[in-house]
């Protein structure tokens, strides 16, 4: 990965550094060249005054800087504030992440001013990517929270369901946030039952994926159907079926680990009457 994390400021500056500035959750970019949409030190020629900056490491060499502006004003002529989900397809993947690493940082920053225990004022920590309160000495690191997100198998079929929070009408893989005391597997069933009422097994790693909005790492599973009957929860998921690959209803952008899952069903579950497939309906049972 070309990506390099790092806390401590490099020896050396380049003027092609990239520049990750956002303003109320939106990221700062330059209009008119859609293949440079990321500020570098050198189209910073206007004063940015960040409440905040932080060192994120190197992509491909070059030096990466996440920074907090003070205020939203018309920063310069050529450039624009945009919502990091709206980048998606527009940005190139590599720096989507780094983009999400920022906001991940900076979220962080804004939320831990001050210390937690006692009230008082928080400081970088100089050896390590902290907060430490110079009062009692309490350290803050970034927060991640995990979640799960899983695909639920039934006879060549996968489970998606319509969640409130989904803007765009499209249908995914359950997801959930692990509790604390749980195990991510404990978490997959848990989050399956509550959210459409049955019971599954047989759960096993799939990979995972930092979603950044603000501190997410979904943990994705696959998981077979065992028992019981879809009824959804209605608070969360208002809507949920199982769906065969050839009839998939509207589904999420690829860059997310939710339709990484709902294309490996497609590929393993395609052909019903394949002998790839039957075999692994067998092995299922
Ligand atoms: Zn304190």
């Amino acid at each position: 990965m070309p990506f390099n994390p790092d806390f401590t400021l490099p020896a050396t500056e380049s003027d092609r550094s990239l520049w990750f500035v956002f303003h109320e959750g939106r990221l700062l970019i330059k209009t008119g060249d859609e293949d440079q949409l990321i500020p570098r030190t050198r189209d910073l020629d206007f004063d940015i005054s960040p409440i905040h900056k932080q060192y994120l490491g190197t992509l491909d060499g070059l030096p990466c800087y996440a920074a907090e502006l003070a205020h939203n004003r018309i920063v310069a002529d050529g450039f624009a504030f945009e919502g990091l989900r709206r980048l998606f397809g527009r940005l190139e993947e590599e720096l989507i992440w780094v983009a999400g690493r920022a906001n991940q940082l900076v979220d962080w920053n804004q939320n831990h001013q001050f210390c937690g225990r006692c009230g008082h004022a928080n400081e970088d920590k100089q050896d390590e990517r902290a907060k430490i309160c110079l009062q009692c000495s309490l350290i803050n690191y970034p927060r991640v929270s995990p979640a799960i997100i899983v695909a639920v198998i039934k006879d060549h079929q996968i489970l998606l369901g319509s969640n409130r929070r989904f803007k765009s009408g499209f249908y995914s893989v359950l997801a959930g946030f692990a509790e604390p005391g749980e195990s991510l597997e404990e978490c997959v069933a848990r989050e399956v039952n509550e959210e459409v009422g049955i019971a599954v097994k047989n759960i096993r790693y799939f990979g995972s994926q930092p979603w950044p909005f603000p501190n997410s790492l979904m943990v994705g599973f696959i998981a077979d159907y065992a028992d019981g009957r879809i009824n959804v929860d209605k608070s969360e998921i208002i809507e949920a079926a199982w769906y065969s690959a050839q009839k998939l209803p509207p589904i999420p952008p690829k860059i997310s680990i939710a339709r990484q899952l709902i294309d490996w069903f497609v590929d393993n579950y395609a052909m019903p009457h394949s002998g790839k497939v039957a075999s692994k309906r067998w092995q299922a049972r």
